[in-house]
């Protein structure tokens, strides 16, 4: 049946762009949403009119069960995982770290860093050669705000990036004579809804001229960096953090 690409929250943003280049280059493709299915079936239905082939799947990721549910679905229709992309992440509006509540703690870390624990931890159990699956490849979609910290706006959401490259290194490291590479992206001011979600739709606009390049990112351009670290041309690329940030 070919190899296998689940996608969390590709139904929009940069997991739609990452969705769209890896059906491209031969991946059939599990589009993970958690509520849009109308936009995770228009993903899908582009795939397919272009020749390749998709499935729309929804999951909430910081729910174990429906992570189990999701894999069992690309086991019995897409066949071997040959890659996972752990995509989604969720910020909340922008606050001060002094107004940040439990509850909104709970689900930043539940979506952004248990999320793609269990999805890892799945992914390996079927690609690692020490299970008898062939190898493969995990890319963690982090942020420069990781790096940046995000202070004023989403201090939650940067230290959940921090524990995801954290997980990026410590898995790498785990399972690198097993077949498998991970990697991660750290994206910078991307054209998404996500700021929408923050509370300023506006923001890349507002924030660009900090930007060395003095522009945002489209999704596409990160989507390609996913691609390559998938890709064998980076066959002894493992454990890294690949910027993706116009200089940022
Ligand atoms: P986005 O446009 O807000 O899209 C989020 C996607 O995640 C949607 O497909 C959404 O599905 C899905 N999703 C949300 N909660 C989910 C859950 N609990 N379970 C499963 N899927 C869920 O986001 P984006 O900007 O493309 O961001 C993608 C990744 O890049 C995130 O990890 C983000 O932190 C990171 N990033 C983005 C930027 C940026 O500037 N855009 C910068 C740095 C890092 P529904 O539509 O069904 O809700």
């Amino acid at each position: 049946m070919g190899k296998a690409i689940l996608i969390t929250g590709a139904s929009r943003g940069i997991g739609a762009a990452t969705a769209r280049l890896a059906a491209a280059r031969g991946y059939a493709v599990c589009v993970n949403f958690r509520e849009n299915r109308a936009a995770a079936d228009g993903i899908v239905a582009g795939i397919v009119t272009a020749g390749g082939r998709a499935i729309a799947v929804q999951a909430d990721v910081s729910r174990e069960a429906d992570i189990l549910a999701m894999f069992a679905r690309v086991d019995a229709e897409l066949g071997r995982l040959a890659a996972l992309v752990n995509n989604t992440g969720v910020n909340d509006l922008q606050s001060r770290l002094e107004s940040i509540t439990a509850a909104r703690l709970d689900r930043i870390l539940a979506t952004n860093v248990k999320g793609p624990f269990l999805c890892a931890r799945e992914a390996v159990k079927r690609m690692s050669l020490r299970h008898g699956g062939e190898g493969g490849g995990i890319v963690n979609v982090s942020s420069a705000a990781a790096r940046l910290g995000s202070p004023g706006e989403y201090v939650d959401y940067a230290a959940s990036k921090g524990a995801l490259e954290t997980m990026t290194i410590g898995l790498a490291k785990e399972v690198a004579e097993e077949g498998i590479r991970v990697n991660a992206v750290r994206p910078g001011h991307i054209y998404t809804d996500i700021h929408a979600t923050g509370g300023e739709p506006g923001r890349v606009d507002r924030v660009k001229a900090l930007v060395p390049m003095k522009r945002g990112g489209q999704p596409e351009e990160v989507a390609a960096a996913i691609l390559w670290l998938l890709s064998p041309e980076a066959s002894y690329v493992t454990g890294t953090i690949l910027d993706v940030t116009g200089g940022r």
